[in-house]
Order: C-alpha cells, then sequence, then structure tokens
C-alpha cells in the first residue's frame, strides 16, 4: 500500500513545508507583536495559547510558563532540555518547532508551531480505532521522527499520543521534551568495543515518563537508551489499532508488572503482520528490540512486513484515510477559530488575561483580579503594575492614620466595601472555589482582621468566609491550584492567573502579623 494524498487539504512537500516554518532571525520578540486568542490547554506550570503575530497575521501556539512556580518547583533543569531539544529539531519535520522563545518579569514564553487538529490520543478516540492504512501512515511518520532523533542524540522518554500533535494537515508534530536526554552531551562509556554508531552513554536515571509507556529498562536498570523510544512506538502502534492502551491496570504497580512480563493481548481478527511489528518492538532486552542495533537507524524497521508497500519518499503530504475525511468535515463544522481573535489586544496584560479565563473586559474586577491586589492598598508587589520595583510594604508599617485614610479610599471606591465588615481589604482577586463538582468563581477578599471573605460577584452576595485561626494554613498545589487548610476545612482553590504562590505569601504575611509566626 502506498499512502496517496487526498486533496482536501492544500498540501505541502513534508521538507518545504519545514524550509518555511523555520524561525527567522528577528529582533527579540515581546508579548505585545502576538494577539492572545484562546486558551489551548494547561500543563502542570504552564499554559498554551493560540496566537496570532501581529505583524505576520501567522498563527502559534504560545507556550506561556510561569518564572516563580518553575523556580520554586525546581523544573529550571526541563525548561531548559525542552528548549534545547526543540533547538535542534528545528528543521526536522514531525517535531514542533520552536520560533523563539523571549520572557517578562514573571513569565517565559515559547513559540510554537500551531497543531491545528488536536493530537492523536483525541483523533484514536473520536475514531474509535485507526484503520491499518491510517495507522501504517502515522508509523511511517513516527519511524522518521525517531531516526532524527537517534541521529541527534536525542530520547525523548515521553512518547505517547498526547505528545503526538496533528498539525493543519494531519500531519504529526512530536512534543514535550521536558523528559528529554540529551545524549550527546554526556561522556560515553563502555566504548572500546563498540563501533562509532553505536556508542551509547550508560546511565542511571530516574523513572520519568508516562507509566503505560515506560520501558522494561527504565524499570529494572534505569537504564535509558533510544531504545525506550522503540518500545513506546509498540505501544503506540497497539494503540492505534485496538484504540486501548496496550498496558492497562488499576495502579502503576500493576501496570509495570504486566510490563515487566510482556502482559499484552490481540483482539480477535488482529492483523498477523501488525501483531509481528509490535512484538518485535515490544522486546524485553532493550538491544534485542527491533531497530536497536541498526547500523543504519532504522533500516530494520523499514524493512519490516508491515511497511512492504510503503514508498518512504512519499511520506509527508496528508495522510490518506477515509476515516479522516469525516473527521475533517466534523471539524469544518465546529465554526471559525478566528472569532477568538476579535476583540483581543496585543499583549497578555491583565485586561487580554481578563478575556482570555472569561471575564467581562468591562467589569471593573478584569482590571483588579491580574495581580490579585487592589491599587494603592496592596500589601504586597514586588513588581508594580508598570514593572518597576516597588519595596514591599509590610502590613506593620501601617499606621492607624495610614489605615484610615484607606479604608476612606475603600469606602468611596470599592463596591466590596459593606461586605468585609468594613476591615480594610489588602488584596483582592477572583479565584475558583471547588465545592462539589462545580467550581464557583468567587471574589477573595483579604482584609485586616484578619478575615479571608468570599462574594458571588455576580449577585454581590457575601457566601462566607474562611474561619482564621491560629492553625490555619496554605498548602499550594500547582501554579494555579493552592488549598486553604483549617481544622474543620480544606477549601480547594484555583487562581485562574496561575498566582497560587502569591496568594500563599500574602495570606502568611497577615499570618505573621496576626499570630507572630508564619502557617
Ligand atoms: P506537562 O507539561 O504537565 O507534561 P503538557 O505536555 O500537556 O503537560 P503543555 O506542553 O504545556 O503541557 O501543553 C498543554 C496543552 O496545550 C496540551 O495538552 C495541548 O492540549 C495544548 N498544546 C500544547 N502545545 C500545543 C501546540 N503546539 N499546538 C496546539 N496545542 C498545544
Amino acid at each position: 500500500m502506498t499512502p496517496t494524498p487526498t486533496n482536501h487539504i492544500n498540501r505541502t512537500p513534508k521538507q518545504q513545508t519545514t524550509e518555511l516554518q523555520q524561525p527567522q532571525p528577528s529582533a527579540k520578540k515581546t508579548a505585545n507583536d502576538f494577539i492572545f486568542g484562546k486558551t489551548l490547554g494547561d500543563g502542570s506550570f504552564s499554559t498554551v495559547y493560540l496566537a496570532k503575530e501581529v505583524h505576520t497575521k501567522k498563527e502559534f501556539a504560545i507556550k506561556v510558563c510561569d518564572k516563580s512556580h518553575i523556580i520554586r518547583e525546581k523544573k529550571q533543569q526541563y525548561i531548559l532540555r525542552e528548549k534545547e531539544a526543540l533547538n535542534m529539531l528545528v528543521n526536522d519535520p514531525y517535531f514542533v518547532k520552536l520560533y523563539c522563545t523571549f520572557h517578562d518579569d514573571r513569565k517565559l514564553y515559547f513559540v510554537l508551531t500551531y497543531a491545528k487538529n488536536g493530537d492523536l490520543l483525541q483523533l484514536i478516540k473520536r475514531l474509535g480505532s485507526l484503520d491499518m492504512k491510517l495507522t501504517q501512515y502515522y508509523t511511517c511518520e513516527l519511524v522518521i521522527a525517531l531516526e532524527a532523533l537517534k541521529a541527534k542524540g536525542i530520547i525523548h522518554r515521553d512518547l505517547k499520543p498526547e505528545n503526538i500533535l496533528l498539525d493543519e494537515n494531519f500531519n504529526i508534530l512530536i512534543t514535550d521534551f521536558g523528559s528529554t536526554k540529551i545524549l550527546k552531551q554526556e561522556p560515553l562509556i563502555n566504548n572500546t568495543d563498540q563501533s562509532q554508531s553505536e556508542q551509547v552513554p550508560r546511565r542511571r536515571n530516574s523513572f520519568v515518563g508516562t507509566a503505560n509507556y515506560v520501558s522494561p529498562e527504565l524499570l529494572t536498570d534505569k537504564l535509558t537508551t533510544h531504545a525506550c523510544d522503540l518500545w513506546a512506538l509498540g505501544c503506540v502502534i497497539y494503540q492505534m489499532l485496538t484504540g486501548k492502551l496496550c498496558f492497562l491496570a488499576g495502579s502503576d504497580h500493576l501496570i509495570f508488572n504486566k510490563i515487566l512480563n510482556r502482559q499484552y493481548e490481540y483482539p480477535d481478527n488482529f492483523s498477523n503482520v501488525a501483531s509481528d511489528l509490535i512484538d518485535k518492538l515490544l522486546v524485553i532486552e532493550a538491544d534485542q528490540r527491533l531497530g536497536a542495533s541498526d547500523s543504519v537507524p532504522y533500516a530494520s524497521i523499514r524493512n519490516h512486513p508491515f511497511f512492504d508497500d510503503v514508498i518512504w519518499d512519499n511520506i509527508g503530504g496528508m495522510p490518506p484515510s477515509d476515516s479522516l475525511e469525516k473527521v475533517i468535515l466534523d471539524k469544518n463544522e465546529e465554526g471559525d477559530e478566528k472569532d477568538c481573535f476579535e476583540k483581543a489586544e496585543p499583549g497578555l496584560n491583565n485586561r487580554q488575561m481578563a478575556r482570555l479565563v472569561g471575564l467581562s473586559m468591562d467589569s471593573s474586577e478584569s482590571t483588579l483580579i491580574y495581580d490579585g491586589s487592589v491599587e494603592s492598598l496592596n500589601l504586597d508587589n514586588n513588581q508594580t503594575k508598570n514593572g518597576k520595583e516597588d519595596k514591599r510594604k509590610n502590613i506593620a508599617d501601617l499606621t492607624p492614620i495610614q489605615i484610615e485614610t484607606r479604608l476612606s479610599m475603600q469606602r468611596r471606591s470599592s463596591k466590596y466595601h459593606d461586605l468585609v465588615e468594613g476591615n480594610l481589604i489588602l488584596k483582592q482577586g477572583l479565584l475558583d472555589k471547588k465545592k462539589g463538582i462545580r467550581p464557583r468563581r468567587r471574589m477573595f477578599l483579604l482584609t485586616l482582621g484578619p478575615h479571608i471573605y468570599y462574594v458571588d460577584p455576580q449577585t454581590m452576595v457575601l457566601k462566607g468566609q474562611i474561619p482564621w485561626t491560629e492553625d490555619l494554613r496554605v498548602e499550594v498545589k500547582h501554579f494555579r491550584k493552592f488549598d486553604i487548610v483549617t481544622p474543620n476545612r480544606t477549601y480547594l482553590l484555583e487562581d485562574p492567573e496561575g498566582y497560587a504562590l502569591q496568594w500563599q505569601q500574602d495570606i502568611e504575611d497577615v499570618h505573621e502579623f496576626y499570630f507572630n509566626k508564619k502557617p
């Protein structure tokens, strides 16, 4: 079978597309060079937005990471690795391209190719499973991508359908290089009896990646080689054809047992040639895996009968599949993405952030919530709104006259004044409060007293307050999520703006002021 392109989508030979998309050397960009249209998804310490470059009108996915969260979680290495690997792969097809990076006071920005058609997992779920033709096609693209990784000494270590995005032509774009290992930076050992092409560093590593796709040697020897990605390839092929995970169980421990015992089975009538390929990739001994010992990687995979009718040079157009046509039709009916840029302005300031998290741009909240503070009454802001350094203001420094002056300002200008029993508001911001299934968005007001009130911003009704005792403490779970723990109840909160750490710090400062100790 030779994959033949269909005529639905404008096709460009893969290599040419890549050259056109290469980042051009240019002046350092800033967030103001882009219009941020909508949120595409959240990672553990980033949010990815669909954005349009003002100058070129080109669309990109911009991954925005919160610096303080990265530092607190000690994820600097993760970010550096991702950037380095993406830079190394910028000329190879089938990888998300890093167009440029930049940063401001609080955030890091990665400008990436926008994967218009979601990811392979979504496609598998939408179709139930992929037909042989489509699976063969995507496997070819994956093999070519893995060859590029091998040539560059990059082990992905987290290859799975969620990390295989799909571009506008439904070609793959491998992403998420945070778990990557770049071998060329490491001293090679054991190389006296190996040919140049077989040299691999052998180092013990901690487990990274995703349980269902992890190779047995990573569980036993903690040894990373390129063969880890070949094991994952076997799991992905299985999943494309069956719609199911190859190794699935109730806990990571049980999944690992299945992996170590090679415990997986095929549905009835499963293609023999496909199962033979999968079985040859899912081999316990890493160096016995198909392709692992190739002198020309991955010739032995390309030569497997699964690819008998493939003309490898033709790979790179639109994947051939009747089932994709249905997906394309459905997508066309979903409407125009361009709407999301309406009313949007360049940059990622308070106003734009408020729009992206679904708040009215006209409401007074939208100008206040971004740094979570009431302007001129703020308890804390190492950075003022115009970005200049500002000396941290301690509550203890507030004289009674200053408090009175601020209270009278608050009385005049804050619609929340009457709801906080006349206490001085030190900080306010919209948070999602989880109770039951649906989180409720509430205006949280941290005041002298100390108190934390929360108000329904739509109805302006005071919904309650978090009882403050000496035992109250704040636990940050994620750059957005944090818990306020009291003896009788834990309040599960989420700051849509991603300033959970700032909330923790501000609440702890107030606590320290009243109780003479950090919570
Ligand atoms: P983690 O960082 O925790 O491993 P992740 O890899 O999913 O999670 P991100 O890379 O930040 O985190 O991506 C978050 C989500 O944004 C993804 O799940 C995906 O839905 C979307 N996304 C990421 N990159 C792109 C892209 N280039 N084009 C379109 N959507 C993207």
